[in-house]
């Protein structure tokens, strides 16, 4: 039986991190449960939805915010942030200098969004294309996650359908907490 009187709630998420290392990927294999290995810039509106059923009360729609190809440090509009109520940061485990841009990219989410009263928004770490390698996980991630205020990391494939589930799960969690 239907409840109908479900509560309904609405999170936005931004998804960032360098070109290429798989942002509109991972919000398609979320959204559509699809992978194309065909290269696509954006997934051109300004976000795909993602409805979770969090339990019999509560009905969360997620709208992941995706880059639309202008993935150049301080670019990003207030527009992209605003109102934002979680990130995910990603970078590509086969190429390391995706993962020294977390810290710029860091930097540019802690200045331009954060929740009433000056608190940072709920933040993970996706470590993209696990399919290929894992052996590059770097390994001061812990201690960075810690040091920067990321609730957790995930070794994730977009390809493969890995860990993005439990990822975007840990997020909402954290972001219910916040509401
Ligand atoms: P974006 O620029 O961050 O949005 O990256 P895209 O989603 O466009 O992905 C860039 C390229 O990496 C595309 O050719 C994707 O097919 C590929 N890609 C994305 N995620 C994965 C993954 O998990 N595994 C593999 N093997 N390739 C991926
Ligand atoms: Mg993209």
């Amino acid at each position: 039986i239907a409840n109908l009187h479900k509560k309904e709630l609405t999170f936005k998420f931004v998804i960032i991190g360098d070109f290429g290392v798989g942002k509109t990927s991972i919000i398609q294999r979320y959204t559509d449960g699809e992978f194309s290995s065909s290269y696509k810039v954006t997934i051109g509106a300004d976000f795909a939805v993602k409805t979770l059923e969090w339990n019999e009360e509560i009905r969360i729609n997620l709208h992941l915010w995706d880059i639309a190809g202008h993935e150049r440090f301080g670019a990003l509009t207030g527009i992209f942030y605003r109102h934002a109520f979680g990130a995910a940061l990603v970078f590509d485990l086969t190429r390391p200098e995706t993962f020294k841009s977390i810290s710029k990219w860091l930097i540019d989410l802690r200045k331009k969004v954060s929740l009433p009263g000056g608190i940072q928004i709920p933040t993970i770490l996706l470590a993209n294309k696990g399919d290929i390698t894992t052996k590059t996980v770097p390994i001061d991630i812990d201690a960075f996650c810690k040091e920067n205020g990321i609730i957790s990391w995930f070794v994730t494939s977009a390809k493969d359908n890995i860990h993005i589930d439990e990822a975007m799960i840990r997020l909402t969690a954290a972001a219910l907490k916040n509401h």
